[in-house]
C-alpha cells in the first residue's frame, strides 16, 4: 500500500476513534447515546462562523475538522465566545495530538516512503502540466490542506441554518388496538398535549370502521421547528372481522406517496411539503402469547411501504423476565414471517444495543409522581412506581431517543429513497402499487443495504423485462385468440353439420314420400287400365277405336255445318 494511503488509513481510524468517543459522550449535535437518559442539554448547533478572526491556519496536513462542542443558547454572543473558547481551547489539542500520532504512525520505512514521496511531488511541480488530450480521465491528487482560511468550514453552518429556517417535518402513524396506550405514549413522548380532553385519543372516538386520522402540532424547541404529524387509526382491530383492516392505512400511505409524486412533477417544486408516512409505531398487545394473526397480516402488508417500528404497550403488565422471553418470542415470529421491520443504518454499538431492544417494550403515563424528591413521569400502583424515562424500568427512552434525536433523519431518508422509491418506481413502470411484483429488476427490489440504501436499480434491465412482459402477454393474447377462433370455428362446423343432417333428413323423408306417392298412382294406373280393359271387353270396343269414331264424327258435323252456311249466304 503506498504511504499516502496508509497514513490516510491510519489517519481515519484515528479520527473516527477520536470522534465516536466524543459523541458518546453527551446528547450533543444529535449523536447521543440512544440509550441513554435524557441530557437536559438540547442538540448543539454547530460552530458559527467566525466573523473577525479566522481560525489559525493548520499547520499539520491533517487537520480535519472535529466536531466542536459548543453550548445550546441560541444567543449569538454566547455562541462566538463559545466558538472561540472552543476553537483557542481545542486547536492546539487537536495539532498536538495530530503530530503527536503522526509521529507514532511514522516508522523509519514510512519516513523514507514519506520523503520520495515529496521529492516526487516537488519534481513533478517543476515539470510543466501534462495535457490531458481525452478529457476523460479524472485526476487525483493528494490531499491538501489549504494555507490560511478560505471558509469551506463553514459549509456546515449554512446547511444548518438552512434547516433550522426551512424547519423540520415528521409523520408518526400509531397503529394498535383501542386502549393499548397510544395516545399517552404520544404525549409522553413529545412532552405536549398532543390528545387532550378538548380532543381525545383514537380510543375515545372509535369508529365502526377503521379510519385514518392525522393531526398536526407545530412543536417548537430552541428556535428549532418540528411539524408533527400524528397519524392514528381509531378502529384498528377492534371489530369482530378485523379482515382488510390495513387497506384503509394502506391507502393513506399510498395516498401520501401519490400526493408527493404529483407536487414532484409540478413546474414549481420548491417548497414540497412532505407528508409521507416517516414511521409506523405498531402496537403490540402484552397478551405473553406471541403476535396475533392480525399483527403478522398488517406488518407483511405493510413493511414495504412504511418504517415499522413495532411496540410492546403496556410493558408494565408483564415481569421482565416475561418481557424478555415476549420480546424473544415476537422477534422469531418476525424472522418466520419475513417481516422487515426498520432496520438501523450502521451495526456500531449504539445500534446493536437499540437492535437488542426490538421490539421496545414502553410504559406511558401523562402525570408525574415524586420519587426521591425528583418529579417523575411514571405510573403509581401500591407496591411501587413504574417510571417511564427509567431504562431499567422499560425501553421508552431508547425509543423516543431513536425517533426524535438520532435516527429521525434517517427515518426520512429511508422513506425516501427506498419505501417512497419504491413506490414511484411501480407507478412509473405502469404496475399495480401492490407488493406482488417478484422480479429483481423491478424497483420493489429496493432495500436498504447494511450500511447504505441501495438505491441503483438497472432501467435498461427493467426495459427489457418489460419487453420480455409485454411480449409474453401478447403471446397469451394470442394463443387466447386462437383458441376463440378454433371455438367459434368449431361451432360453425358443427352448426352447418347438424344443418346438413337436417336437410339429408328432409330430403330422406320427401323422397320416401315421393316413393309412396308414385306406388300409389302406379296402382292407380295399373287399377285404371284393368277397369279400361274390362270396359273394352264388355263392350267390344276398344277406347282408342271410340276415340277415332268421335273424331270422325266430330270433322263430318265440321264440314256439314260450313256447307249449310254456303247455301244461306247464296240465298241473299
Ligand atoms: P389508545 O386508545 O391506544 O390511545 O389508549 P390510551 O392512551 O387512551 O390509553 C388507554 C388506557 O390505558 C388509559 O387508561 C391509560 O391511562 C392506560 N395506559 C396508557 N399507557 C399505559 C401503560 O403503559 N401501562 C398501563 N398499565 N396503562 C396504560
Amino acid at each position: 500500500m503506498p504511504f499516502g494511503v496508509t497514513l490516510q488509513t491510519k489517519r481515519e481510524m484515528f479520527f473516527k476513534s477520536d470522534s465516536t468517543a466524543s459523541a458518546g459522550g453527551g446528547g450533543g449535535g444529535g449523536g447521543g447515546n440512544p440509550l441513554g437518559p435524557p441530557s437536559t442539554a438540547p442538540p448543539a448547533p454547530p460552530v458559527s462562523a467566525p466573523t473577525s478572526a479566522p481560525p489559525p491556519p493548520p499547520t499539520t496536513t491533517t487537520a480535519n475538522p472535529t466536531p466542536t462542542p459548543v453550548t445550546n443558547h441560541v444567543n449569538s454572543n454566547a455562541t462566538n465566545n463559545a466558538t472561540n473558547n472552543a476553537t483557542t481551547n481545542n486547536a492546539p489539542d487537536a495539532k498536538t495530538s495530530v503530530a503527536s500520532i503522526k509521529e507514532q504512525l511514522l516508522t523509519t520505512k514510512d519516513k523514507k516512503d514519506h520523503k520520495d514521496e515529496e521529492n516526487k511531488e516537488s519534481k513533478q511541480a517543476a515539470k510543466p502540466p501534462i495535457k490531458d488530450k481525452t478529457n476523460a480521465k479524472e485526476v487525483f491528487r493528494r490531499q491538501r490542506e489549504v494555507e490560511g482560511y478560505v471558509g469551506f468550514a463553514n459549509l456546515p453552518n449554512q446547511v444548518y441554518r438552512k434547516a433550522v429556517k426551512k424547519g423540520f417535518e415528521f409523520s408518526l402513524m400509531v397503529v394498535g388496538e383501542s386502549g393499548l396506550g397510544k395516545s399517552t405514549m404520544i404525549n409522553s413522548m413529545f412532552l405536549s398535549d398532543i390528545y387532550s380532553n378538548e380532543y381525545p385519543g383514537p380510543s375515545h372516538r372509535v369508529k365502526k370502521t377503521v379510519q385514518v386520522e392525522t393531526t398536526k402540532v407545530l412543536l417548537k424547541e430552541n428556535a428549532v421547528n418540528l411539524m408533527l404529524t400524528v397519524v392514528d387509526t381509531p378502529g384498528f382491530g377492534d371489530a369482530v372481522d378485523n379482515s382488510d383492516c390495513w387497506q384503509p392505512v394502506i391507502d393513506y400511505v399510498e395516498s401520501k406517496y401519490e400526493e408527493y409524486l404529483n407536487a414532484e412533477s409540478k413546474v414549481n417544486r420548491k417548497s414540497i411539503s412532505d407528508n409521507r408516512v416517516h414511521c409506523c409505531l405498531y402496537f403490540i398487545a402484552p397478551s405473553g402469547h406471541g403476535l396475533k394473526s392480525l399483527d403478522i397480516e398488517f406488518m407483511r402488508r405493510l413493511h414495504d411501504k412504511v418504517n415499522i417500528i413495532p411496540v410492546i404497550a403496556k410493558a408494565d403488565t408483564l415481569t421482565p423476565e416475561e418481557c424478555q422471553h415476549f420480546k424473544k418470542q415476537i422477534i422469531n415470529e418476525i424472522h418466520q414471517h419475513k417481516i422487515k421491520i426498520y432496520e438501523f443504518p450502521e451495526e456500531d454499538g449504539d445500534n446493536n444495543k437499540l437492535k437488542q431492544r426490538v421490539p421496545f417494550a414502553v410504559v406511558g403515563s401523562n402525570v408525574t409522581t415524586e420519587v426521591d424528591g425528583k418529579k417523575v413521569r411514571g405510573r403509581k400502583y401500591p407496591w411501587g412506581i413504574v417510571e417511564v424515562e427509567n431504562l431499567s424500568h422499560c425501553d421508552f427512552i431508547p425509543l423516543r431517543n431513536l425517533l426524535i434525536r438520532t435516527h429521525m433523519q434517517d427515518l426520512k431518508e429511508v422513506t425516501s429513497s427506498v419505501h417512497y422509491e419504491n413506490y414511484r418506481c411501480r407507478k412509473l413502470a405502469g404496475g399495480t402499487t401492490d407488493n406482488k411484483s417478484k422480479s429483481s429488476n423491478k424497483p420493489s427490489c429496493l432495500t436498504r443495504s447494511k450500511n447504505s440504501v441501495a438505491s441503483a436499480w438497472n432501467p435498461l434491465a427493467l426495459m427489457e423485462e418489460e419487453k420480455k412482459e409485454h411480449s409474453s402477454r401478447m403471446q397469451k393474447m394470442e394463443s387466447e385468440m386462437e383458441q376463440v377462433f378454433e371455438m367459434k370455428v368449431k361451432e360453425k362446423m358443427t352448426k352447418l353439420s347438424e344443418l346438413e343432417a337436417d336437410l339429408q333428413k328432409r330430403n330422406e323423408t320427401m323422397r320416401r314420400k315421393l316413393e309412396t306417392d308414385m306406388a300409389e298412382l302406379e296402382e292407380e294406373r295399373e287399377r285404371f287400365e284393368k277397369e279400361r280393359r274390362a270396359w273394352e271387353t264388355a263392350n267390344n270396343v276398344t277406347v282408342e277405336e271410340l276415340r277415332r269414331r268421335s273424331l270422325e264424327s266430330i270433322s263430318k258435323e265440321q264440314v256439314d255445318g260450313k256447307d249449310k252456311g254456303k247455301k244461306k249466304k247464296g240465298l241473299f
